[in-house]
């Protein structure tokens, strides 16, 4: 079985192809990052615009560097959602073209199931297992006891994770995009600054990460008005802890709650080498089996969409030319 995945829910435009659902023959990724750091963060307009100038170009490479042709393909998988819409649009049209001409089957994928799947292309996944996903865009803790099905057990009821180190990097001045910005300026700074854990209820799988960005920005504030030096290196350590620590806990209360052995680790913040460093030790400790994707497959990519694209489509559960793309497509 011979997937192409398609990829342009956000700045990267990505086509890969996997075979059985596992071996990464070719993943491309253009990334924009160079274009959206200007303004700080993704344009949308400029990433549609850049996606419509790449990807036709980006496909061609993927085939080309797997060895392939569009006549070997088995399916053609895309990203239908969530994302930009615009963004979204691009590769949705692509697929569908393929599709279309070609007469190979289209198979829609969700973003996040993708982001769960990189990790099935180092080794198989094995069920049941608990994913932690922390994207720009997402910060859910989610069961799966089988290929495809996926089951919700919390989520962030406000900002995601990445979203929150975004934001804090741009209140330091950092460059767009801050996660990777705080993470080495954390490495130089102490958690000295007591910002708050959000807990919530006793036994909520939910996350909010909103209280934490307004300590910060207080903090800042209050800093600025009484004339004290701010230790930026400080505050990134001190906030990236208070992040770390509810999301490992949470992590690891699902994976107790239901008895699971294996944790995932998925979505661009799990590129994060403290959150990794924590999670790899608490894991340790209580026996579980940690799984995280390589650093190139961590952040957003084709592979993950064709990976988790051929379970869809073993599963038979296929599009049509009436696909269309879902900016806030639901996993569950
Ligand atoms: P979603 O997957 O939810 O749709 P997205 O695709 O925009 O959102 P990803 O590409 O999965 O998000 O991840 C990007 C996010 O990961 C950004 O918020 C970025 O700051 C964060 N990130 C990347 N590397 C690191 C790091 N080393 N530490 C913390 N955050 C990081
Ligand atoms: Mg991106
Ligand atoms: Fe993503």
């Amino acid at each position: 079985t011979l997937v192409l995945g398609i990829e342009t829910s956000c700045d990267e435009t990505a086509a890969a192809v996997v075979e059985n659902g596992q071996r990464l023959l070719s993943n491309v990724i253009s990334s924009q990052v160079d274009v959206h750091r200007k303004f700080g963060g993704v344009v949308p307009e400029v990433a549609s615009r850049r996606h419509v100038e790449r990807i036709t170009q980006i496909i061609q490479e993927a085939l080309d560097r797997a060895g392939v042709t569009l006549d070997d393909l088995s399916a053609v998988a895309v990203t239908q959602g969530p994302g930009l819409v615009g963004a979204l649009l691009i590769g949705v049209s692509a697929a569908k073209a393929l599709s279309f001409a070609r007469g190979i089957p289209l198979v829609p994928v969700h973003h996040i199931a993708g982001h769960i799947y990189a990790s099935h292309l180092v080794e198989p996944l094995s069920f049941p297992l608990v994913a932690l996903v922390v994207s720009g865009g997402h910060t859910e803790l989610i069961l799966m006891r089988e290929h495809n099905r996926f089951e919700r057990l919390g989520r962030t009821r406000d900002d995601a994770a990445g979203e929150a180190y975004d934001k804090v990097a741009r209140l330091l001045h950092l460059p767009y995009p801050g996660g990777p910005e705080i993470d080495r300026l954390a490495k130089e700074g102490r958690d000295v600054l007591d910002f708050p854990r959000a807990w919530l209820e006793p036994d909520s799988f939910d996350f909010s990460f909103s209280g934490l960005k307004s300590a910060v920005i207080n903090y800042l504030h209050n800093a600025r008005q009484r004339g004290e030096t701010i230790n930026p290196a400080d505050v990134a350590a001190s906030f990236q802890e208070s992040v770390i620590e509810v999301l490992v806990e949470k992590a690891m209360r699902a994976v107790a709650h239901t008895g699971v052995k294996q944790l995932v680790l998925a979505g661009g913040v799990s590129a994060n080498s403290r959150l990794r460093e924590v999670l790899d030790a608490r894991c340790r400790e209580t026996g579980i089996t940690l799984r995280v994707p390589p650093l190139s497959l961590c952040t957003d990519n084709a592979a993950m969409i064709a990976a988790a694209g051929t379970y869809r489509f073993f599963d038979g559960q296929l599009g049509d030319l009436s696909l269309n793309a879902e900016p806030n497509l639901p996993l569950v």
